[in-house]
């Protein structure tokens, strides 16, 4: 019979503590042992009889009590992977989705200039800004946040990841860029959800600065000020490129063509709901 400080029993216990709150028990009970014995979750399971010490034990117990209560993995491990680069992860920014991967995917094959000069508006933890940076090292990216503690989570993330393509800086989204610096790619994973919507009060959210989250105009006012602002420092034919909630693509497709944008088009997530709009910016075909 196995102890009953063995990871195999441990996890069978941390998972029905979590199964009334979360859809994920068991992945949940693993992460968290995992990252307490700093091990891959194959450990897990090749050593399912090995004793946690007592000092291990305790943590665990505490990261499982904090889950529990509804903590978010990410905050409880402090990290996240995104496009297979591990973030440093606080309560100060946004946990990075996998869904903001499509906007990195389209972002990269919207561009084939070699020198480009990237602009990441809201960067957060860095995600977006340090996936481009990853395959495109010639590429230079400007990764800006108006809190400066996520400017600080993004510059660290950069450092860990050495990543020295990247100049990560407090503005408030255009705020302290420079006045004449053209960019030909603007990315934006902004705030983009209605104050109302019930989404809210549910999972990881609850956790998450409102700040990352919420904007007004039903979600919109930020999607737009960026839409509309961006104008002024986007190259010829370079590209902008926005995050939005699964039932905005149509009115933002709408508004980007408004504001003289061409080619604008909406691509879907992984579970199939539109989640990237993007156009070209080009002064010779918009009437400005
Ligand atoms: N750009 C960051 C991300 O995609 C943060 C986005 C936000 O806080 N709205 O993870």
């Amino acid at each position: 019979m196995s102890s009953p400080h063995a990871i195999e029993v441990l996890l069978e216990q941390a998972t029905s503590l979590l199964l009334a709150m979360s859809d994920s028990a068991r992945l949940d009970a693993e992460v968290l042992l995992a990252d307490v014995l700093q091990k891959n979750r194959a450990y897990l399971y090749a050593y399912g009889d090995v004793e946690l010490d007592p000092a291990a034990l305790h943590l665990f117990l505490q990261y499982v009590e904090r889950r529990k209560n509804g903590e978010p993995i990410a905050h409880i491990t402090g990290q996240r992977e995104f496009w297979s680069l591990s973030l440093m992860v606080d309560a100060s920014t946004l946990i990075p989705r996998p869904d903001t991967e499509v906007l990195v995917e389209t972002a990269l094959r919207s561009c084939d200039k070699k020198n480009a000069q990237v602009l990441d508006l809201g960067t957060g933890t860095g995600a977006i800004a340090l996936a481009l940076a990853h395959e495109q090292p010639q590429w230079r990216i400007d990764a800006v946040d108006r809190q400066l503690q996520a400017v600080a989570l993004a510059k660290q993330n950069a450092q860990n990841l050495q990543l020295h393509n990247v100049r990560v800086y407090e503005s408030d989204w255009f705020s302290a860029v420079e006045e004449n610096a053209r960019f030909d790619i603007i990315v934006s994973n902004p705030p983009y959800i209605a104050a109302s919507d019930k989404h809210l009060c549910e999972g990881d959210v609850r956790f998450e600065p409102r700040s990352a989250l919420v904007a007004d105009e039903e979600g919109f006012a930020d999607l737009f000020f960026i839409a509309h602002t961006a104008k002024k420092y986007l190259a010829e034919n370079a590209v902008l490129l926005l995050e939005h909630g699964f039932e905005q693509g149509e009115h933002l497709r709408n508004y980007l063509s408004q504001c003289g944008y061409v080619a604008v088009k909406t691509e879907n997530d992984y579970n199939n709901n539109a989640r990237v709009t993007w156009g070209v910016w080009s002064r010779g075909m918009s009437h400005e």
